[in-house]
């Protein structure tokens, strides 16, 4: 059996319950500990798959091509895993589960209820990923606000594994957050009081309050909540803010949080330190090597490229340095800041809001030999935009909603029976076979990269596209009409993806496009 560690939170949601878990994580894998990281959402979506990237963030694809929120995108770059869709639960899921088992017979009459029966599904689920992984650990991330409606019954589920599994089988990680009182000039724990009462009162115990704060927790402070929540003063871990998120695990180890978990579960006391981890950090803290501008949409809420900025930092961080990144809208667009930058970036993107002057960033690039990336959506651009300039033809995406013109993006006909399956969107981990500048990149001629899109390059302007200076440098190795990589001959870096390897980027392995791009462009 393993051993199980709960993360709820309190007071606010947004506290970065999802960093803090994953920097347990890593440390407790530093500590040569198997961790399978669950997450549990209230929300009523099957998954977060159609939800607006404005209102939740990025959405994360897994290898197998599961749609899952930020967190999972946080748990592969601190620990280097490839995550489970099995391992997101949501309300929406667990509810979908009991009623078909409702629908089916299988509760044999019985009312079906709450408690035991949402209960036990959350349960089954928790223990099943466990099992099928055969892991040492399973931290599971609850996520909400204890005392909101939506998350009670994982509650309910963790406090019935807490009483039916031995004491040093579970632990609970309370994160809340501790507030400053500008006024005052005082550090507040009463928030912090209320939460744990409220987590009593569904039946849980913290044994570790991690307090999220602007600056350190004061020692006072840490004496206050340990007195009032029934913890030593010593479980009352400091979280407050950092310059990158990739230095909290080095904050958590300062202050033994894992040797505390470690010592409550009995698990054998070694590590292997963070040496290596925390040269990197010191990287990224450090001056900057390049910059880069990421033209997109949602410019407001910058969680939704994440992903890109996280592998960036990583290329940077093996690089020895920081690289500054600039978020610009294409609505306020002026050619010639582009200059300003080392690099440009066309991430993925739905619609056809901004495209023209995302179109016009690609011809200078081009043009004018900047070095660009061009994600997904960026691709398809890249495609319309070398077609029109360069061959005189009417392009557009089918995606744009146009007239006749020619349909040089398109959904392919394979595309369209993945649709009537339930599915509507090619999800997940590809092979492609590629040639040119992007072998030499991966270092191989066979590259598995994660994707998220509906239209491709349509085939039937395949030879228009290769017949000057454009090259398509990669096909799916399952079906050869599908485009996967493109490049530009005769550019320093002039590369499009239909994947998106932002999502096999990790702080210790970065992704090798991303790598190349950084490295080019920091020269
Ligand atoms: N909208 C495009 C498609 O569906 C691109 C998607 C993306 O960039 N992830 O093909």
């Amino acid at each position: 059996m393993p051993k199980w560690i709960f993360v709820t939170g309190g007071v606010l949601s947004g506290l970065g319950k999802g960093l803090v878990s994953a920097s347990i994580s890593k440390l407790l894998q530093l500590r040569e500990q198997e961790v399978v990281p669950i997450k549990c959402d209230g929300y009523l979506n099957v998954d977060p798959g159609t939800m607006n990237p404005h209102e939740h963030g990025e959405v994360f694809v897994l290898e197998d091509g599961t749609e899952v929120d930020m967190d999972f995108g946080h748990y592969e770059r601190f620990l280097g895993i490839e995550t489970k869709g099995d391992w997101n639960l949501t309300s929406g899921k667990i509810f979908q589960n009991v009623i078909e088992r409702e629908r089916k017979g299988e509760y044999l009459g019985k009312t079906v209820q709450m408690v035991p029966h949402v209960t036990d599904e959350i349960k089954n689920s928790w223990k099943e990923s466990a099992e099928e992984e055969d892991t040492d650990i399973v931290i599971i991330e609850i996520g909400g606000t204890v005392g909101d409606m939506e998350n009670q019954f994982y509650l309910e589920a963790a406090r019935q594994m807490r009483s039916e599994l031995p004491e040093e089988d579970t632990y609970l990680i309370h994160t809340t957050l501790v507030p400053y009182l500008e006024t005052t000039g005082e550090q507040k724990t009463k928030p912090t009081q209320h939460s744990v009462r409220d987590l009593r009162e569904v039946g849980l115990e913290p044994d570790m309050i991690v307090g999220r704060s602007k600056d350190l927790l004061e020692e006072s402070v840490q004496e206050k909540i340990a007195l009032f929540c029934d913890v030593d003063q010593r479980e009352v871990v400091s979280d407050p803010n950092v310059d990158t998120v990739y230095r909290l695990p080095i904050l958590f180890d300062e202050q033994n949080a894992d040797k505390m978990i470690s010592e409550k579960l009995e698990l054998p006391d070694r590590t292997s330190g963070l040496g290596e981890w925390k040269a990197r950090v010191e990287n990224l803290a450090s001056e900057s090597i390049a910059s880069v501008a990421i033209f997109g949409k949602y410019t407001a809420m910058n969680d939704s490229y994440v992903s890109i900025e996280e592998a960036l930092k990583h290329a940077s961080a093996e690089l020895g340095g920081s690289v500054k990144i600039d978020y610009r809208d294409t609505e306020d667009l002026q050619l010639e800041n582009i200059d300003d930058y080392d690099g440009i970036i066309i991430p993925g993107g739905f619609g056809s809001r901004g495209v023209e002057g995302k179109m016009e960033v690609i011809r200078y690039c081009r043009e004018n030999n900047i070095p660009i990336l061009g994600l997904c959506y960026g691709m398809q651009l890249i495609v319309i935009e070398y077609l029109r300039s360069c061959k005189g033809m009417d392009a557009v995406s089918e995606e744009f909603e146009n007239g006749e013109e020619h349909k040089v993006i398109a959904e392919l006909p394979g595309q369209k029976d993945i649709e009537e399956m339930g599915g509507t969107m090619r999800l997940g981990a590809y092979e492609a076979e590629v040639e040119g500048k992007v072998k030499r990149i991966y270092g191989s001629e066979r590259v598995v990269e994660r994707h998220r899109h509906r239209y491709e390059v349509n085939p039937e302007y395949h030879d228009k596209l290769q017949n000057g200076g454009m090259r398509i440098s990669g096909f799916s190795t399952e079906n050869k009409d599908l485009a996967e990589y493109l490049e530009k001959r005769d550019h320093p870096f002039f590369i499009g993806t239909q994947a998106h390897p932002e999502f096999t980027s990790s702080f210790e392995e970065p992704n090798p496009l991303y790598l190349e791009f950084v490295e080019q462009i920091s020269k």
